[in-house]
């Protein structure tokens, strides 16, 4: 049984590319307390070995960075302005709940709107393109001025986290933002949980990795020593492509190119097997974890699977058998390699 309450905690934790270090560390202390001796490289992503019956090495890959935002400028009338961090669909950051983080430590909070915001105002309220340049932060403090908004410590370079809005329906969807990858992520917790507990030692030695600069392009891409990497990353859902928020989709290709066809074969093979509800899909406008370590000169052979995640970096969802499917398959493919 999955616990869907790790999900929600690991997603309320403010965790964009570059500041991810409150996750990281919630996730070192997690390990730590189930017994394992988590370890970390120069830029934040975290490991976890796993030894096995051999020294052959499979590495399972998540990330733990999401989208977020970060000021570019405050004008002269205390307004806002931000640059993405990643790729998010900003039109659907329109009307959200953020928080500022400052350098020093502050937390504050605010509302993503459109420079047209009133309809009562402004003609193009409705029709005003959502983008980097007719969006800003509506600080929840009284500022009229760009001085104002400094002297609560507040500047360009302070990252923006936007709230999840974690839910959970009776129905089994799990809705909230960054279930890429955060959902994949705590697949892999619950993994390393399931090995504890029953003592397992696997075929394999296990490299768990949860890096922190996925959606800037660079997380995976130098990996200590390991033969292959499964990245457990979302699957995508949408025109052209056959995966449901139920099913494990498992990536043959996507723009980077293709996935290890042995890799690839063998988890196909093994979902047919035990019937797991699985989608084989190209994702025409994504790459991963995956690209990121071969580019980097790695080598390594590299698959891809995750649970299918709809409407992705906006308002995403996923459903509880497409994570208990995923999870299914990640087991099968470590105890059949
Ligand atoms: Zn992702």
């Amino acid at each position: 049984m999955l616990d869907i309450k790790l999900l929600e905690k690991i997603t309320s934790i403010p965790s964009p590319s570059g500041y991810t270090f409150h996750l990281i560390n919630y996730i070192e202390n997690y390990l730590k307390d189930l017994g394992y001796k988590p370890f970390k490289n120069q830029k934040g992503n975290l490991f976890v070995e796993v030894k096995g019956k051999t020294n052959y090495k499979i590495a399972l890959s998540a990330h733990v960075d999401t989208l977020g935002l970060m000021i570019r400028s405050i004008d002269s009338t205390g307004k806002i302005m931000f640059a993405p961090i990643g790729g998010p669909l900003l039109n659907t950051y329109d009307g959200e709940y953020c928080k500022i983080h400052t350098r020093d430590g502050k937390v504050y909070t605010g509302t993503v709107l459109s420079t047209s915001p009133s309809i009562h105002v402004y003609k193009d309220a409705r029709t005003k393109e959502r983008n980097m340049d007719t969006m800003y932060i509506r600080l929840d403090e009284v500022v009229y001025t760009k001085k104002d908004v400094e002297k609560l410590g507040i500047s360009v370079g302070d990252y923006i986290s936007i709230d999840p809005k974690f839910t959970y329906t009776t129905s089994g969807f799990i809705k909230t933002r960054f279930l890429d990858d955060l959902a994949s992520a705590f697949l892999l917790l619950e993994y390393l949980k399931e090995l504890k507990q029953n003592n397992i030692t696997p075929n394999n030695t296990l490299l768990f990795v949860f890096t922190t600069y996925e959606e800037v392009g660079h997380g995976c891409s130098s990996i200590p020593n390991v033969d292959e990497i499964l990245v457990v990353d979302m699957g995508c859902i949408g025109a052209d492509l056959s995966c449901t928020e139920e099913m494990v989709s498992i990536c043959a290709k996507d723009a980077s190119g293709p996935y290890d066809y042995m890799m690839t074969s063998k988890l196909i093979t093994l979902a047919k097997e035990n019937n797991l509800n699985y989608a084989i899909d190209i994702y025409p406008y994504y790459s991963s974890d995956g690209s990121a370590a071969l580019r980097g000169g790695n080598d390594i052979k590299c698959a891809l699977i995750g649970s299918g995640i709809q409407a992705s970096h906006g308002m995403e969802r996923t459903h509880i058998h497409g994570l208990e499917n995923t999870y299914k398959l990640i087991k099968l493919y470590i105890e059949n390699k």
